[in-house]
């Protein structure tokens, strides 16, 4: 068997590179190692609950992205978050401040005083500097002050990476906004210029699991997406490379191509029979954390939640020292996601601040959710239903090595032609970018 790409994974990047490289002509293998495609992508349908335990939406970046939605032949199926839903609570002090995209309404909550608002406006006449491997952290206090960064930036970077802004790197984690600095000196000049970008909050009808299946769909019919399978063999002789796998019936298969791509996490990929010298290189990826997060998904009456649940959800500023990092709103987002008269509240534990706290049982974990939206919400009685998801190793944290790291992979790629890395590992973790990477690479590589 012989193929143009032999592609190792079939989550969002995996399946975006195999859709553009087959639009193109190219004749494509995918081999997953689980039962399922869509990797980090999960919703659980349970009667009229819809129910998302990994990314709840996808954030697109003007038309080109809608186009790239639109190619998997989902138009009809997007749903748009509701217009409602664009505030954002953030929890400061045990109390909920509601935030929009709009700058005004930071100067109208009280999350800041007035002496922190006028620190964070005076970023405009700040000076660029130019600091290697500056962490969130230390970027955000320098150019807004600690009262910005600890109380908006920590928690975004909570909600994204589940991570911790003093350990993970700006020029990584942000490489738009933090590039900002040196082309237009100021960030917030430099955001009020990218505001006309139109973004939007995307998730399907019957969630996003309805994406990673579109996007498997037309690999199936064609027997090109093979499920269950194991690596055996990955080895390169002159421009071609072999790759060997054992399917479900432990049958072996063997195949070539000039392109292998790698999308599997950087965790899984010393499972990979690479060479000697690949892995070696590989060796500083073995660092790279990946801290466990548990998702915990709630169904409620609505009736017994006094809160009006008017937003996207809250997010936790380390500073308050919970043991939850956040809670969404979906069934405030999108329609038709829980029975009629019921709501769906998904709260997030562990990450980098407290990745012990995920792996506790379900009835600890159980008893800090309730804890935290009785404080927050007012919640007393019991949910109707519950979900939970343990993610042992959920998000990538780009830290002060993160750059490194990719140099690397940029190594490995120029060494042994025809071998690539793509995934949440490397360039952003958001879902969009990840799908938008994969499309960036089979165009590149079909020229
Ligand atoms: C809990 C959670 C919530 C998130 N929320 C959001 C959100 O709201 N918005 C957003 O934009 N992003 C979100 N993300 C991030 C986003 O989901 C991921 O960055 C994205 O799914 C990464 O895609 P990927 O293809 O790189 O990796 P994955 O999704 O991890 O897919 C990798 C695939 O490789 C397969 N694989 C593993 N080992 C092997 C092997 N040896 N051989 C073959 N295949 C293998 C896996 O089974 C999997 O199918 C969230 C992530 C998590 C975990």
């Amino acid at each position: 068997m012989q193929f143009d790409a032999i592609i190792l994974g079939a989550g969002p990047a995996g399946l975006s590179i195999a859709h553009e490289l087959q639009r193109a002509g190219a004749n494509v293998k995918i081999l997953e190692s689980s039962d399922r495609v869509g990797g980090s992508i999960r919703t659980v349908r349970d009667g009229e609950w819809i129910i998302e335990t990994g990314p709840n939406t996808l954030q697109t970046e003007g038309d080109a992205d809608l186009e790239i939605l639109n190619g998997y032949g989902l138009k009809n199926e997007m749903q748009f978050a509701r217009t409602e839903s664009a505030k954002r609570f953030i929890l400061s002090h045990g109390k909920l401040h509601a935030l929009t995209a709009h700058p005004s309404s930071l100067l109208r909550s009280d999350l800041l005083s007035f002496t922190e608002k006028l620190r964070l406006a005076s970023e405009i006449f700040r000076p660029r500097k130019s600091i290697p491997e500056e962490s969130i952290q230390d970027f955000m206090t320098r150019r807004f002050g600690k009262a910005a960064a600890d109380l908006l930036m920590d928690p975004m970077v909570s909600g994204i990476y589940a991570g911790n802004p003093g350990e993970l790197s700006m020029a990584s984690c942000f490489p738009a906004i933090h590039a900002l600095e040196k082309s237009h000196r100021s960030i917030l000049l430099g955001l009020m210029q990218r505001a006309k970008m139109e973004r939007r909050i995307v998730g399907f009808k019957n969630g996003m699991q309805q994406l990673a299946d579109a996007m498997a769909k037309p690999h199936l019919e064609r027997g090109a997406l093979e499920k269950n399978t194991r690596i055996t063999e990955i080895k390169k002789g002159g421009a071609t490379w072999t790759v060997s796998w054992v399917d479900q019936t432990n049958t072996s298969h063997t195949a070539t191509s000039t392109r292998v791509i790698i999308t599997l996490p950087h965790w899984h990929w010393s499972q990979l029979p690479l060479s000697e010298k690949i892995k070696h290189t590989l060796n500083p990826w073995h660092q790279a954390k990946a801290p466990s997060v548990t998702v915990v998904a709630r169904g409620y009456n609505r009736s017994d939640i006094p809160h009006p649940l008017d937003g996207f959800g809250y997010l936790v500023p380390s500073n308050e020292n919970r043991e939850v990092l956040g809670c969404l709103f979906p069934s405030s987002v999108f329609s038709g996601r829980t029975p009629k008269d019921k709501v769906l509240l998904c709260s997030f534990i562990g990450g980098a601040r407290r990745p012990d706290l995920a792996a506790q049982s379900d009835e600890q974990i159980g008893r800090s959710v309730d804890r935290e939206l009785s404080e927050t919400l007012g919640i007393k009685n019991s949910p109707v239903k519950e979900w939970i998801q343990r993610w042992p190793q959920a998000i990538p944290q780009y830290d002060s090595k993160q750059s490194t790291r990719e140099k690397l992979l940029e190594q490995i790629e120029s060494e042994h032609g025809g071998l690539h890395f793509l995934g949440a590992f490397r360039h952003g973790v958001a879902l969009m970018s990840v799908i938008r990477r994969g499309h960036t690479l089979a165009q590149w590589l079909s020229r």
